[in-house]
């Protein structure tokens, strides 16, 4: 029976749009112990017993306009959808008696307050990670094995209890360390042995507050260099990415005008300030 259910469930997210769903049990939390118990599933709505994490698809020409209005856009649309899947989601599982709630995708009310704060009060990387979706890499985002780390997330926390999937067992990152390279704040610094790089949220919090006001906010630039996923290597392949990607900075400050950044820094160009 809750196979089934499992089954209703993956054929209604797939068919809203949902390009990845993993389910966890709640006992994953306790058992990583990795996670404070506060930002625990159970703590936050006691009756869980399975989180359901769904990923919608960043495509990669899109975000590699980064930073852009156009970035902007979609980065919206993405949390809107998100949102509304899990929204509709929880409330059609109510509806058939499995009692149900969302956390939904970002969850912070401004920039000013994540300065202060810099923390969610539920992590939906973890969550993805326990439903294996993907593993963690140098830049603390989660490296999904189809979309690399160009991937959205939403919870939904259910008192049924579904079968889960395991968690991936390969990890995802190859420790390129192009994101820690390209990352406009240096806010990701590694020392060549842990397994994350020490990330400073302020920094890159500061760099957001920056993007924000050129209404061309998030960044994102540790998403788009990251070469990791089957979306690069099958639907977007391009011949030597990675040095184009590494050089872009120092290329463009050297020329704006460089051709070889011309179609991104069009749409840069256009509906946000670029300083
Ligand atoms: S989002 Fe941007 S500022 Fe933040 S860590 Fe990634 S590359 Fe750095
Ligand atoms: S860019 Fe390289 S180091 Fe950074 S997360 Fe991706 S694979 Fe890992």
């Amino acid at each position: 029976m809750m196979q089934h259910l499992k089954n209703l469930i993956l054929n209604y997210a797939k068919e809203k749009g949902a390009a990845l769903v993993g389910f966890a049990p709640v006992s994953r939390w306790s058992e990583q112990g990795e996670v404070p118990e506060e930002f625990h599933p159970t703590y936050i709505w006691p009756p869980a017993r399975t989180v359901i994490v769904i990923g919608m698809a960043m495509p990669l020409p899109m975000v590699e306009t980064t930073p852009s209005a156009l970035h902007m856009e979609l980065y919206n649309s993405s949390n809107r959808e998100l949102d509304g899947l899990a929204y509709h989601l929880t409330n059609y599982l109510n509806g058939l008696g499995h009692a149900s709630f969302y956390f939904p995708r970002d969850c912070y009310g401004s920039i000013k307050i994540l300065l202060e704060k810099p923390l969610a009060a539920f992590s939906h990387v973890m969550a993805a990670k326990y439903a294996g979706l993907g593993t963690l890499g140098l830049s603390h985002n989660l490296l999904t094995p189809q979309f690399g780390p160009r991937v959205r997330l939403v919870s939904v926390f259910t008192a049924a209890e579904l079968p889960s999937d395991g968690m991936l067992a390969k990890e995802q990152c190859i420790k390129c360390k192009a994101c820690i390279t390209c990352c406009p704040p240096a806010a990701l610094n590694w020392d060549g042995k842990a397994p994350l790089a020490d990330y400073d949220k302020i920094a890159c919090a500061k760099w957001h507050e920056e993007l924000t006001r050129r209404r061309c906010y998030p960044c994102g630039i540790c998403t788009k260099v990251c070469p990791v996923g089957e979306d690069r290597k099958n639907v977007y392949q391009e011949k030597g990415i990675m040095k184009k990607y590494l050089e872009e900075e120092k290329a463009l400050a050297r020329d704006p005008n460089d051709p070889r950044y011309r179609s991104w820094t069009h749409v840069r160009n256009f509906g946000s300030w670029q300083k």
